[in-house]
């Protein structure tokens, strides 16, 4: 019988999309793509991919460009860490490495930003190495293939690592990593897995046990905690007073609307005089907004406010009076963009 990942690469030459990271092997290119494909939609990525790589098409041009530039244009695909690091390595490889992106397993790891998936992806796609580079969609068609369902438990994704690695094909690395990905997004997808079209039916353990929609077995999520919020848009004129977030933990260093923690108006100006020294006059009710992480839900209600008196700083780094205008021009997450979407409509 043919081996399973020689009829997996057959498929793949004939039915692989045509996406444009695929046409480069330049290590930068598809390191930059596989740090955006992370927790984003291909289609999503494929725009950002365009705008990124016109802007800065090499690492030299992306480490000398200002970080709140490349937040900018990151603006909206959230995880906004993988902008930082992105920044933060090419300005390592441009001043510890010559500028020149690293040529092994090890050395790529090392980038910050990087984990063992990332470096397994551009290791084996750009450089031919045959590292394995198992994500969520690679466990998956993995556990069908070879009736190894409980893929939460550490003992089976290394067991999957060391599949994957066992049958690269030598001088196709970089195609094999790509063809086991391609069939997880394509074929063998989460709920209801197209084994019809699937070239590797006659290989397939699930398939044999009608398991396919059962592996692998998925324990349920705690659901996400919720954090009630009060956020002010503070005025002055046609400015508004922004908060830059602290540089470590969630939207590290991103700009917002600032709040605090709590669900009703009369909290709002005592706890933010305590959290941030400065004193509010709360004006009327601008609008309601969720935003949902990975980990925990914010239920924001947002109020217009203006400073209480003095509206000097008094030397708070952190704010900063922003022109309407120019709001958009700064990077602001996700969370925070329907408040700005009713400032521009109001
Ligand atoms: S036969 Fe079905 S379950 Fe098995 S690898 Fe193909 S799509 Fe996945």
């Amino acid at each position: 019988m043919q081996p399973w990942a020689e009829i997996l690469l057959g498929w793949y030459e004939e039915e692989k999309r045509d996406l444009p990271w695929r046409r480069s092997r330049d290590p930068y290119a598809i390191w930059i793509s596989e740090i955006m494909l992370q927790q984003t939609r291909v289609e999503t990525v494929r725009e950002y991919y365009h705008r990124w790589m016109t802007r800065f098409p090499d690492i030299r041009s992306l480490a000398e460009a200002d970080l709140d530039m490349v937040l900018k244009l990151w603006e909206g695909l959230g995880y906004y860490s993988r902008a930082r690091n992105l920044h933060k390595a090419a300005r390592l490889i441009t001043d510890e490495m010559g500028g020149i992106f690293p040529t092994s397993y090890k050395q790529i790891l090392a980038l910050p930003g990087v984990g063992p998936y990332t470096a397994g992806a551009v290791a084996s796609i750009a450089f031919g190495l045959p590292v394995p580079a198992v994500d969520g969609n690679v466990l998956r068609v993995m556990s069908r293939i070879f009736a190894l369902p409980e893929i939460d438990q550490t003992s089976v994704q290394t067991a999957i690592k060391q599949l994957v690695a066992d049958h690269f094909p030598p001088g196709r690395e970089g195609d094999y990593t790509q063809a086991l990905m391609e069939l997880g997004a394509l074929v063998c997808v989460p709920r209801r897995p197209l084994c019809d079209c699937c070239p590797l039916t006659g290989q397939c353990q699930a398939y044999e046990q009608n398991t396919q929609s059962l592996w692998p077995v998925i324990r349920e999520k705690k659901p996400g905690k919720e954090i009630k919020r009060l956020v002010v848009v503070i005025k002055r004129g046609d400015e508004i007073l922004m908060h830059q977030r602290p540089a470590t933990g969630l939207l590290a260093g991103l700009w917002e609307f600032p709040g605090v923690e709590g669900s009703l108006k009369k909290e709002l100006a005592p706890k933010f005089t305590d959290e941030y020294g400065l004193q509010l006059k709360v004006g009327k009710h601008l609008v309601d907004a969720i935003h949902v992480f990975t980990h925990l839900q914010w239920d924001m209600k947002v109020y217009e406010a203006t400073l209480a008196g003095d509206d000097e700083l008094g030397g708070k780094p952190d704010f900063r009076w922003i022109r309407l205008k120019e709001l958009e021009q700064l990077a602001i997450p996700t969370a925070f963009r329907r408040i700005r979407q009713v400032l521009f409509t109001n």
